[in-house]
Formats: structure tokens, C-alpha cells, sequence
């Protein structure tokens, strides 16, 4: 008998031989249907393969991401064979899952593929995979491995299994489709009941432009058609709510060639949402004892020797500016300055927590190739702060950071969101982490009690700490149900020291306090990237950049307009008046279109009863009421920023 270890603790006896399948059978046919693969002591396992020794084992299902790549990758196998059925001819390269679904890189020959040969492959697929074939694993000399391509004619994959020791390589069929893979797959082609070929790409061999071309082909699987009829309206409903094109629309941002690339700016519009955001960060941190600072946009060469950036990071800076002698670098994160102010001062236990505050710019160097919108830019302005702390007051100080997390989700309206604890790994200690074994294992261990406590869901993932301390990854998904990385809340235990920051405890000795680094509402460039596919532009009274127009049905009306105009500026309610010479339908149209709130309609009626007419965006007409009321209930929606 072996012991099975479940990720709740709970334990159970199974015979040696035993399968991720049949225990899963064990708990529920139900279950058994859906379980796609097998997460074994940290690995990735096809269900069918037998388990000879104690085991902690996952379940692995469509809502589990190892799941869905498990999933994906399967359906890039059901794909190749689709191809080969249909081109014979064909050698393929490797075909991983990715974001969305799945590609593989094939060699055509001199078949260029067409929209219509992706939808015969697309058929073709949907006919093997309801034959049900299994996935079967085999594993496979060398030798052996090289006969089967060798006589294939593939030589792609002969050059993949050149890498390859023997004694650890295996094979996968599924119908009559064989391929040289580590696997895991799902158990059988009848999972795959939704198929949808998106994309033919060139793609060069190896990703060398000196290669060979290949053909990319991309497409996404579901266990269920409903759940592609909703993944294409979300992609269509994306395109709509694309946040570079509402941000041309609403005049929020724009990119000048002479400015450069990746350095957006921000007109009137999208200045007017970043001091919201910015007014609201600073509420909410000067409430919880956060001071603000200032810091310089460059610094000497020196500083990131001592932080560490340079040269760990150099690839990700701009590069160096020579002044008098000395390199001066373009910031690329905030930190080392704040622990300069930390360390201006001689600091006691007395003085901590010290939360340093600031909207900080930096700069960083994305190649042109990875520029995108305001998603991934090379000026980034950060909603900053860094929290110096005893090991006694870490807790409470994480917890809080995370109430501010959550503080926001609440306004926002983010229902969906997840934290991820990102781990070390011991075995790349002094590489990729601070080699300081204990601490690694005391901060985790703190900051999964600090999220068991306050109940927030996190999941764990190894090996993807930062390098100075363990961290929590915040993913956030829009309305519509795209995913976004939101920004981390990271423990550092490494900076202090490289720094020598330093506070005196209560017997007199002198310590180093640990770091929080938070940023919970990311940078304004990705914030406010996200915010116009979430919103689809439509801002909340309190962000809108426009908050009411006021529409005169003709110019006889422009002065009773004006004196409402004037009342709700001195509210500071962002408010404007169309004066053309246009008809009333034109300029609601026009309002609407820059999704703007509240539109007040003024004629004849209006005047005489000192009234406005209220039209709401996205909702219509709501009638006439009295100038107070509406600007009571105006400043009431901006005031508690309801959503
Ligand atoms: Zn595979
Ligand atoms: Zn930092």
C-alpha cells in the first residue's frame, strides 16, 4: 500500500500501481470526468500513469491553470494529427500551450495556408476527437526514438531528441499521430469538444532570423462550447474596449514619434483620472500613517551598485549618462531612493513603522517589440511605498497592505481577483535568491499566516519569489473577464542589509528593519490601461473626466446655463456647457460618445421652473428635478466614488 496526501492534509491508503484516475474515480464518477491531470509531489502526470510510492497528489481540472495547459497542449497534439492527416507531408517542430490556447510550428514545405485550411483542419480535428482516442505514454530508447524520425523524414524533431538523454525520453500517440513529448496530456481526445483555429503566423526555426520560416498555427479548446461562445464574444467585446483606441476616443492619452516610444502622454482628459487616483491613494495611506516623499527621477551609478540593479538589471535600464566624471542612471524603481531617506536620519525602534510614501516615475527600457499601449511603457509612474519594520510588527503591517488591496477591489468593483504567493526555491539559493536559508522560510511562513488569517483566497507557486524576499502577485480580472497582473506586495529581507539601514531596539542594539514594497494600484499607465476595458471608458462620476454637460437646447438658454455651470464649479464639479449652434439630438449624441455622465438638458420649461432635465449615461432620460437636488446628488455620487 502507498500513502496518498491530498492538498486539504487529509491522508488515505491506496494499493501500489494505483492512478491519479482511479483514486479520483474513488472519490466520484463525477469528478473522474473531469479531472485532466495529476499534480504528483511538485509534478505534472497524466492521470493514467501508476504511482508506486507515497505521494502529495492535486487533482488537476479545467479551473486549475496546470489544468488548462495540460489541456491545451493535449489539443496541440489533436491538431498535429489533424495536419498530417490532411498534409502528409509535414514536419512538425513543438507546440506548447500559451496564454490562450495553444500553437505548433510546422514546416509546409511550399504549402502556404489559407483562412479555408484552417477550417478544414478545424473539422478534421472536431472528427478525431470524437473518436476518443487515448493518449498513450511510451517511453523510448534513443535509438529507437532517432529510427522513428529517420524514417519520418522530421528533421526538427530529430534535432529536438539531439538534446535529449536517453533512458528519459518518451513518446505519445493518439490515433495514428506519434510525437517525441515529455507530456502530460489529458487522458482522451473527448475532452475536447470546443475547437477554434485563430491565427497562421511565420514563425523562424529556433525563433533565428537566419532559419528557416515555419508556419505558427494558433488556435484555443474548451471542454464545452458555451464556454467558447462566451471566450469569443469576451474577444470581441475586448476589441470594443480596447484601451488604446478609447483612449484616442476620449482624449485620455496620446504617443508623439518625437516624444518616443513607449513615453505616452497624458492630455487634460487622463490627467484629470490620474489625480483621482492620485487623491485616493493619498487619503488612504495618509489614514493609515504613510508620509509622503519626494525623490529625484535620476541617481548616481553607485546607488544600484549597492541595490543591486546594476548589472543584474541594467538590461531593463536606460543607459548610463556621464555628468563630471560620474554615470547617472534613469531610475527604474523607487526603492533605493526611499531607503537613502530612511537612512538620512538615525532611526529608533520609536520610529518604526516608517511608511514612505510617493507617486514615483520611472524609467525602463521595454524593447521595441514589446511596447504595447499604456500596458507595457517605458516611463511608468508608481503608486509607491515602502514600509520599514520590526519582525514584531511585520504581520500586522502585511495585513494591512492587503486590507488596502482589497479597500480598492471594493471601489473599483473588481469581484474577481486572486494573490499569489510566490516562493523560493532552496536549490537556487545564492543564483536567483538571497542565500539566507532561514529568513526565506520565516518570511514565508509569516506572510502565509498573515493571508491564512485575514481568510484572503492566495494560492502558492514555487520558484517564483523575488530575489530579496518572498511576494504576492495580484491577479485581477476586467468585466469582461480578462486577466490582468496587477502589481505585488513583496517582503524584502536582503535591501536592508546591502544598505545598511539600521535602527536601535529597545535594549540599545542596533537591527535591520525588513521592507514591505507595495504598490497596490500598480502604475497609472497599466491602472488606467485596465480601468478603460473595464469600464469600457464609461468612468464613475467620481473618475470621469467630464462629469456634466450641460446642453442648452438653443443659445436663448446659454445664460441660465452658465449660472449652473458656475454653481457646480465651485463644487469642483468638472462640468462644461455645449454652446454650438447644433440641435439638441446632436449634442446628446456627441455627449454620449464621450461617455460622459450626466448630461443636463436645458429649454423653455427648465428656465421657468428653475429645473434641469437629467439624462444618464447608458440609462436615458430620468426626468426633470430642481438645480439643488441634482447637484446634491452629484456630489454625493463623487464624494463616496460609487461606482
Ligand atoms: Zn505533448
Ligand atoms: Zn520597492
Amino acid at each position: 500500500m502507498i500513502n496518498i496526501t491530498f492538498p486539504d492534509g487529509a491522508k488515505k491508503e491506496f494499493s501500489k500501481g494505483t492512478t491519479a484516475l482511479d483514486i479520483s474515480k474513488s472519490i466520484s464518477e463525477g469528478l473522474a470526468k473531469k479531472v485532466l491531470a495529476a499534480q504528483i509531489n511538485g509534478d505534472v502526470w497524466d492521470v493514467t500513469r501508476p504511482i508506486v510510492s507515497d505521494t502529495a497528489l492535486k487533482l488537476l481540472t479545467w479551473e486549475d491553470g496546470e489544468g488548462k495547459n495540460t489541456f491545451w497542449h493535449s489539443s496541440a497534439h489533436l491538431m498535429a494529427e489533424a495536419i498530417e492527416v490532411l498534409f502528409p507531408a509535414v514536419k512538425f517542430w513543438v507546440g506548447p500551450p500559451v496564454e490562450n490556447g495553444f500553437y505548433y510550428d510546422v514546416d509546409l514545405g511550399d504549402k502556404k495556408l489559407t483562412d479555408d485550411d484552417l477550417r478544414k483542419i478545424e473539422v478534421k480535428m472536431v472528427e478525431l476527437a470524437k473518436k476518443n482516442n487515448d493518449y498513450i505514454r511510451k517511453e523510448i530508447s534513443k535509438s529507437e526514438a532517432e529510427d522513428y524520425f529517420k524514417e519520418k523524414g522530421d528533421e526538427y524533431k530529430l534535432d529536438l531528441l539531439q538534446g535529449l538523454e536517453d533512458g528519459a525520453i518518451t513518446f505519445y500517440t493518439q490515433g495514428s499521430f506519434t510525437d517525441l513529448c515529455r507530456g502530460p496530456h489529458i487522458p482522451h481526445t473527448g475532452f475536447i469538444k470546443a475547437i477554434k483555429l485563430t491565427n497562421i503566423a511565420g514563425a523562424y526555426w529556433k525563433g533565428d532570423e537566419h532559419n528557416k520560416q515555419l508556419t505558427r498555427i494558433y488556435g484555443v479548446t474548451f471542454p464545452a462550447q458555451k464556454l467558447l461562445d462566451e471566450y469569443l464574444l469576451m474577444l470581441e467585446e475586448a476589441k470594443k474596449r480596447d484601451h488604446r483606441k478609447l483612449g484616442k476616443e476620449l482624449s485620455i492619452f496620446t504617443m508623439d514619434d518625437d516624444v518616443g516610444p513607449g513615453l505616452a502622454l497624458w492630455l487634460p482628459n487622463g490627467t484629470v483620472i490620474i489625480e483621482e487616483l492620485e487623491k485616493l491613494a493619498k487619503e488612504t495611506e495618509t489614514a493609515q500613517g504613510y508620509k509622503r516623499v519626494v525623490t529625484p527621477h535620476i541617481a548616481k551609478e553607485n546607488l544600484y551598485l549597492t541595490s543591486g540593479h546594476l548589472p543584474y538589471y541594467q538590461d531593463s535600464m536606460y543607459p548610463p549618462m556621464e555628468l563630471e566624471g560620474v554615470n547617472y542612471y534613469l531610475k527604474a524603481m523607487n526603492c533605493p531612493h526611499h531607503h537613502k531617506i530612511f537612512a538620512a536620519e538615525p532611526k529608533s525602534y520609536k520610529d518604526l513603522p516608517l511608511r514612505l510614501a510617493e507617486y514615483g516615475t520611472c524609467y525602463r527600457y521595454e524593447q521595441s517589440g514589446e511596447l504595447f499601449g499604456l500596458m507595457r511603457v517605458r516611463c511608468l509612474h508608481m503608486n509607491d511605498a515602502h514600509i520599514y519594520c520590526t519582525k514584531e510588527q511585520f504581520a500586522q503591517e502585511f495585513r494591512s497592505v492587503n486590507d488596502m488591496y482589497i479597500k480598492y477591489f471594493k471601489i473599483f468593483g473588481i469581484d474577481k481577483y486572486v494573490m499569489r504567493l510566490s516562493l523560493h526555491d532552496p536549490a537556487k539559493l545564492g543564483q536567483k535568491y538571497v542565500d539566507e536559508p532561514e529568513l526565506w522560510i520565516e518570511t514565508e511562513m509569516m506572510v502565509r499566516e498573515v493571508m491564512r488569517e485575514a481568510d484572503i483566497p492566495f494560492i502558492e507557486v514555487q520558484d517564483e519569489g523575488a530575489f530579496y524576499g518572498p511576494k504576492i502577485d495580484v491577479q485581477i480580472w476586467s468585466t469582461i473577464g480578462r486577466e490582468f497582473t496587477l502589481a505585488t506586495n513583496q517582503v524584502d529581507f536582503a535591501q536592508g542589509r546591502r544598505f545598511k539601514l539600521e535602527y536601535t531596539n529597545q535594549n540599545n542594539d542596533t537591527e535591520t528593519p525588513l521592507i514591505i514594497h507595495r504598490a497596490p494600484l500598480g502604475t497609472h499607465e497599466r491602472f488606467i490601461g485596465f480601468l478603460l476595458e473595464h469600464y469600457a471608458g464609461k468612468f464613475p462620476v467620481w473618475l470621469a473626466p467630464v462629469q456634466v454637460k450641460i446642453l442648452p437646447i438653443s443659445d436663448k438658454f446659454i445664460d441660465y446655463s452658465k449660472s449652473i455651470l458656475e454653481r457646480l464649479k465651485k463644487l469642483d464639479i468638472r462640468a462644461e456647457i455645449d454652446d454650438r449652434s447644433e440641435k439638441i439630438g446632436k449634442k446628446i449624441r456627441d455627449t454620449e460618445l464621450m461617455r460622459v455622465p450626466y448630461m443636463l438638458v436645458v429649454g423653455e420649461k427648465e428656465v421657468s421652473e428653475n429645473k434641469v432635465s437629467v439624462r444618464r449615461q447608458g440609462k436615458g432620460d430620468m426626468g426633470s428635478r430642481p438645480v439643488d437636488e441634482f447637484i446634491h446628488e452629484v456630489l454625493i455620487e463623487a464624494k463616496e466614488r460609487l461606482g
